[in-house]
């Protein structure tokens, strides 16, 4: 019973994720939640967050100024607005073979990186900020 809460829970988490698409932070995917499911808490919403990106379901990207969600998990980087913290997804300028690289050259393991692009995204340089 206790695992079949669970599982709900998670596929929430992960639908709301998809739905929002545009790299929601956890707050906006909580928000999204609990319009539908108001019992649903804040600190559910942010433990399966943090579940289903150990596991690989989701990425959790690092952006100035909070964690940001993807539910696309191929390798891309981000391109944030330094205005409004837009984010949209760019190609990964590393090379393949770079986390091995970088592994063989230290002696480091379970290496991986991610690239954050910083620039003014088209409605903040309409708005002229
Ligand atoms: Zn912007
Ligand atoms: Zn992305």
């Amino acid at each position: 019973m206790v695992q079949r809460r669970n599982t709900h829970q998670r596929q929430l988490v992960m639908e709301a994720v998809e739905e929002l698409a545009d790299h929601p932070t956890a707050d906006q995917v909580y928000a999204r939640i609990h319009e539908r499911e108001p019992h649903v808490s804040r600190a559910t919403v942010y433990r399966n967050l943090n579940l289903l990106a150990e596991q690989g379901q989701i990425l959790d990207v690092k952006t100035p100024g909070a964690d940001r969600f993807d539910f696309r998990t191929d390798p891309h980087a981000h391109l944030v607005c330094r205005e409004c913290g837009a984010v949209v997804d760019v190609p990964d300028p590393t090379s393949p073979g770079a986390d091995k690289d970088a592994a063989d050259r230290t002696g480091y393991v379970d290496v991986s990186h991610y690239t954050v692009f910083s620039g003014l995204c088209p409605a903040c340089r309409i708005k002229g900020v």
